[in-house]
């Protein structure tokens, strides 16, 4: 088989960054790996094909070898093959580790943060992600909402044992009974779930003909979930046991949603407060004055400008941020304030304003200031 491009196979350009590699990895890893696709042999090969092209593009010396002479370059270095994998071994936790991956760890990879036993081990079902998109103004204040997704549930025609009537089980042959395999593949060199009977150690000499013997089938389901107010973009939400269903009686999985906060056309968001911006005259600039603006929530707030406010000067407008947690209090609104020179004027007020030129009198030669300045 030949093989493919190894930035191709991470879906990125030949000159990515080391960042836009870990992220192309870091997707794959999380979507064909094993325990996640148990069974499944397309997601096997895919995963140890993205780990392999990982293992070399993150290592800068294997990577100019490879750039320079392709696979051949690489051949007898370990490629792939578990010979020098402690160097990615270490990127591991900064891969998954600025990610609060911490439960999800556990399941997605097979053992690491959750101590498991065998037996108990492998019937645990998959934690699930789900990717939400939310406005901006439901992340701020919160929303109630329902989302619908599939996941595995407990087989109803084998009441989720795997078995036809009178099914018995037997020693599986791939792992003897223990359930669990040692496999060489780059740096997730380590002991994994057996493919065959995914960590039962024994399999099932009659399967059930509706699951084919996982006694496990998939299910559309819709549930109501809350979203709490003042959730930020990349926040997740977890809504226990809604996961995979567990095989033979283990615990179901987490649903794990992951929140995608939209952009405001008006409003943007640090933290807890909100900053936007409202234009205001030369005139209410020189002279001060109220101002009526709408703020995210709809209410009307009123404003005052003082006289002599310069031009990018941030008002702040307490307590119409975003709420903090259920404390009651709320973040700050901070409004730059935007003078904008009238481009057209009518010859009444050219007039006018001529004169206020020639009463207040112009500087005709300033001294130069720094550009800094202008952030002032
Ligand atoms: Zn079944
Ligand atoms: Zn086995």
């Amino acid at each position: 088989m030949a093989k493919r491009d190894y930035y191709e196979v991470l879906g990125v350009q030949k000159g990515a960054t080391k960042e836009e590699i870990k992220k192309g990895y870091r997707k794959l890893a999380i979507q064909y790996h094993p325990d996640r696709n148990p069974g499944n042999k397309e997601a096997e090969d895919k995963f140890k094909e993205a780990t392999e092209a990982y293992e070399v593009l993150s290592d800068d010396q294997k990577r100019q070898i490879y750039d320079q002479y392709g696979f051949a370059g690489l051949e007898g270095m370990g490629a792939g093959g578990g010979g020098s994998y402690s160097h990615a071994y270490t990127d591991f936790q900064d891969l998954f580790g600025g990610f609060d991956f911490d439960s999800i760890f556990g399941s997605f990879f097979g053992g690491g943060s959750r101590s498991r036993g065998r037996g108990e081990a492998n019937n645990q079902g998959a934690n699930l992600r789900y990717d939400m998109e939310i406005s901006f103004k439901d992340a701020v204040y919160g929303t109630k909402t329902e989302i619908q997704f599939t996941h595995n549930e407990s087989c109803e025609a084998c009441k989720g044992t795997g078995g036809a009537d009178g099914a018995k089980r037997k020693t599986c042959p791939t792992c003897q009974g223990a359930g669990q395999i040692r496999r060489n593949s780059g740096f997730f060199s380590m002991t994994q779930t057996c493919p065959t009977c995914q960590g039962a150690g024994s399999i099932i000499d009659n399967p059930c003909k509706a699951c084919g013997g996982s006694g496990l089938e998939k299910r559309k389901r819709k549930i109501q979930i809350t979203i709490p107010p003042g959730i930020d973009d990349g926040k997740r939400i977890n809504i226990p046991k809604q996961g995979d269903a567990g095989r033979n009686g283990g615990p179901a999985g987490d649903l794990f949603i992951f929140m995608h906060v939209q952009s405001h056309p008006q409003f943007e968001r640090s933290g807890e407060d909100l900053y936007c911006a409202v234009p205001i005259s030369i005139m209410q600039a020189a002279l001060g004055a109220e101002l009526t603006v709408t703020v995210l929530d709809g209410k009307k707030i009123k404003i005052r400008i003082p006289a002599g406010t310069q031009n990018g000067k941030l008002l702040r407008v307490r307590d119409e941020g975003v709420p903090i947690g259920n404390t009651g209090r709320k973040g700050d609104l901070y409004i730059k304030v935007i003078v904008k020179v009238p481009s057209k004027l009518s010859s009444k007020s050219k007039q006018l304003l001529e004169e206020v030129s020639r009463i207040e009198g112009e500087n005709e030669s300033p001294e130069p200031l720094h550009l800094s300045e202008l952030n002032n």
